[in-house]
């Protein structure tokens, strides 16, 4: 399989690494230029977007990661991931960085801070509606929504109108989902629930499947 790294900064990068080698990706922590440079695909994590964009500075990863998405190099982020990916951010600190090759306005926090976490099931694009799939159940944790994207975003997930999703009606509906070209993004966890489909996708993605 292909070789893709997991951003290991900060966040839960076991738990992608895992996922990686069960999709039947090699996977590897990526801390160095020199390991960046040696990745097919590259996975953000979730964790602190602040605090991983302040360590992207000091382990000298800011540039070449910029570049390598700037060139191709299929990335996944999920949840700080996705915030990291975006091309703007909301309710971020100011002097937060971003990655780009999301073309797209994240906000951060955007569930409400007095509830960390929820869970739905949802239909994800290309995932739950391959094979026998079914819905793929989403982990939420003090989690970003989509806030407007660009037409060259491809939406493969919305939350429901559910009205128990913390938020309520100004959360229902929101984006939660995207691809654009070869970047995929998450506001939820698939790492941690045994679920690989996300993963396996991203796998795809880096073998330059469609
Ligand atoms: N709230 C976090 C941030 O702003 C993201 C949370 C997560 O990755 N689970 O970066």
């Amino acid at each position: 399989g292909p070789l893709i790294g997991v951003l290991a900064l900060q966040g839960d990068v076991r738990e992608h690494l895992a996922a990686l080698e069960e999709s039947g990706a090699r996977a590897t922590a990526v801390r160095r230029p020199a390991e960046l440079s040696e990745v097919d695909g590259l996975v953000l994590p979730g964790g602190e977007s602040t605090t991983m964009s302040r360590l992207l500075d000091i382990f000298e990863l800011l540039t070449p990661l910029r570049e390598r998405i700037a060139a191709g190099m299929p990335a996944y982020g999920s949840c700080a991931g996705m915030i990291l990916l975006a091309s703007k951010v909301l309710d971020g600190r100011e002097d937060q960085h971003q990655l780009g090759g999301l073309d797209m306005i994240v906000r951060r926090n955007a569930f409400g801070r007095q509830v960390d976490s929820f869970e739905e099931d949802l239909e994800f694009t290309g995932v739950s509606d391959v094979g026998d799939g079914g819905p793929v159940h989403a982990v939420f944790i003090r989690a970003p929504w989509v806030e407007s994207a660009s037409p060259q975003v491809e939406v493969l997930a919305r939350v429901s109108d559910d009205p128990e999703v913390p938020g309520g009606e100004v959360a229902a509906g929101r984006i939660v989902a995207v691809r654009q070209g070869s970047v995929l993004a998450t506001a939820f966890h698939p790492e941690l629930t045994g679920d690989t489909r996300v993963h396996r996708l991203f796998v795809e993605m880096v073998e330059g499947k469609p």
